[in-house]
């Protein structure tokens, strides 16, 4: 299991189901999914940074004024690089081993992730996030309450996945500190410790839920459907709903 196919059961399983079935393929701008690539080869290294943009001539503007420079986004993501680069404190902390994968198992299930940065003493975990803001507030439906970026994209859930993975592969519980960078002008940073309670937490989540994930996948269970997502929408009859269910 990934974080982004655990992330997509949380997010529907009807569509996840699907899309694992190959009867549907969300349609995904890409562009911060390059965003985010773009901003991690640069830290991974000059030559792991080349290779991205080789790999990817569509970031390069073909027309008008702009033609053979940087499409915007990328000159955003620049400027995050910048900001971080720039910066002697982040240097300082995001040293060691960069893009390393983990693996291992959680309750027999097995796991993979993607340490973006782990310090060489082992005793820290970095892991760089893009946000719009860092203090832009998300409603939480299932909490009932306003969150933070990292709460409401699961990144509690994927760090502590990552570091139950870290402490499988190397024997140690490291630290876990996201470096969170805005795409604003100029742009935000911070690095936010993650605090352990919460990964315990989230860790024990995972391992409920990855149960309900299996079955699915097995075929014992069958998939709700969220009745909100592209998929639902484009699948659904209408149906009477009440008033009071229409928002959360
Ligand atoms: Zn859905």
């Amino acid at each position: 299991m990934s974080f982004s196919l655990y992330k997509k059961f949380q997010a529907c399983e009807a569509e996840a189901m699907a899309e694992l079935r190959g009867e549907w393929t969300p349609k995904r701008d890409l562009t911060p999914l390059l965003v985010g690539n773009y901003l991690h080869s640069y830290f991974e290294g000059p030559k792991a940074h080349q290779r991205f943009i080789d790999e990817h001539p569509e970031i390069i503007s073909t027309r008008g004024a702009s033609k053979g420079k940087l499409k915007k986004d990328f000159v955003v993501a620049e400027d995050m690089i910048n900001a971080l680069d720039g910066d002697p404190e982040f240097r300082r902390l995001y040293k060691g081993r960069k893009e390393m994968i983990v693996k291992g198992e959680l309750n027999g299930v097995k796991w993979m992730g993607k340490l973006d940065c782990l310090r060489p003493d082992h005793g820290m975990i970095l892991d760089l996030k893009t946000a719009v803001d860092l203090h832009k507030k998300f409603w939480l439906t299932d909490d009932g309450r306003w969150g933070n970026f990292i709460e409401a994209r699961g990144y509690i859930t994927q760090m502590a996945i990552y570091q139950e993975l870290t402490n499988q592969r190397f024997g140690i519980r490291p630290n876990v500190v996201i470096v969170g960078v805005t795409k604003q002008s100029p742009p935000d940073k911070a690095a936010i410790p993650i605090d352990q309670y919460a990964m315990n937490y989230a860790l024990d989540d995972v391992i409920n839920t990855q149960e309900r994930i299996q079955a699915l996948r097995d075929g014992t269970e069958e998939p709700t459907r969220c009745e909100q997502c592209d998929y639902c929408r484009s699948t659904k009859h209408l149906e009477v709903v009440s008033l009071d269910s229409l928002i959360d």
